[in-house]
C-alpha cells in the first residue's frame, strides 16, 4: 500500500454550544493512500462537512493530527497551512461557487493563476481537463449558460486544476438528477485515477459510494467502515 496523502490521527473536533460542546469527532482516524477513494456516507448533521474541512485545512482539530502528503500540519503557521491547501487540495461542493462573471476555462485558469502559472499555460490546462470531463464545447461559456451537470464538471476540472493530492468533495453530485449524477460521479472517479490523487466524497446516495474502495461513516466520533 502507497504512503497516505491524507491522514487523521487521534483527531477531536467539537463545536461550542453555550455551555455544551457538541462533539463531531473523537480519536478519529482515517489514513487515505494515493490513488484511493474513499466514500463517506453519515447521515445529515454528523459531521461529514466538519472532516472534511478539518482535511483541507480550514479548520483546526482541538487534539490529534492530520497530515497531508506526510506534511503534519498541527504546528504549521496559518500562512503555511493556506500554501499546503493551495498546491495539495482541491475542493469540490454541493454548489458549484463558480466566478459567475468568468468563463469555464476561467474559472479552471483562476486557481493556477494564483498559484503562479501564466495565463497561456493555465488555460492550455484548463482546456485539456474541460475536454477530459467531456465540458470542452462549453469552455467559453459563463456558469449561468451551462447545465447543471456541466456547471459540476467545470467546479471538478478547477478542483483538479493544480493537481492536488488530495481531492475532497461534499455531496458533489447533491443537486443533480439521477443520471447526470452518475456521468458527473464517473468523471470525477476518472480524474482522481488518472492523477492518482487520495479522495474522501461525502454523498447520500449509495450507489455512488459504492463504487469507491471503501465506505466509511462517522460513529461516535470515529471513522469506521461501513458496507452497504
Ligand atoms: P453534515 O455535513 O454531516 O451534514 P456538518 O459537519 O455540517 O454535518 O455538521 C455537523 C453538526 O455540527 C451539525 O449538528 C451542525 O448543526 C453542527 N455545526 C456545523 N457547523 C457549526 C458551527 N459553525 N457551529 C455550531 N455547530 C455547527
Amino acid at each position: 500500500m502507497s504512503k497516505p496523502s491524507l491522514c487523521f490521527s487521534g483527531v477531536a473536533y467539537a463545536y461550542d454550544e453555550g455551555d455544551r460542546k457538541l462533539m463531531i469527532l473523537k480519536n478519529a482516524d482515517l489514513s487515505v493512500s494515493a490513488g484511493e477513494l474513499v466514500a463517506l456516507v453519515a447521515p445529515s448533521g454528523a459531521g461529514k462537512s466538519t472532516l472534511l474541512h478539518l482535511g483541507g485545512l480550514l479548520e483546526r482539530p482541538q487534539a490529534g493530527e492530520i497530515s497531508i502528503c506526510g506534511q503534519a500540519t498541527s504546528t504549521l503557521s496559518d500562512r503555511a497551512r493556506t500554501m499546503l491547501r493551495r498546491t495539495s487540495v482541491g475542493f469540490v461542493y454541493q454548489f458549484h461557487h463558480l466566478l459567475p462573471e468568468f468563463s469555464a476555462v476561467e474559472n479552471v485558469a483562476v486557481p493556477q493563476m494564483i498559484a503562479g502559472v501564466d495565463k497561456t499555460s493555465a488555460e492550455a490546462r484548463a482546456l485539456v481537463l474541460l475536454r477530459s470531463l467531456g465540458v470542452y464545447e462549453r469552455a467559453s461559456h459563463k456558469p449561468s449558460e451551462l447545465s447543471g451537470g456541466e456547471q459540476q464538471r467545470v467546479a471538478i476540472a478547477r478542483a483538479a486544476a493544480n493537481a492536488p493530492k488530495v481531492i475532497l468533495a461534499d455531496e458533489p453530485t447533491g443537486n443533480l438528477d439521477p443520471e447526470t449524477s452518475g456521468l458527473v460521479f464517473e468523471a470525477l472517479v476518472a480524474l482522481i485515477r488518472e492523477h492518482n490523487s487520495s479522495a474522501v466524497i461525502a454523498t447520500h446516495d449509495h450507489a455512488l459510494a459504492k463504487r469507491a474502495d471503501r465506505v466509511v461513516t462517522l460513529k461516535e466520533g470515529r471513522v469506521v467502515p461501513i458496507k452497504l
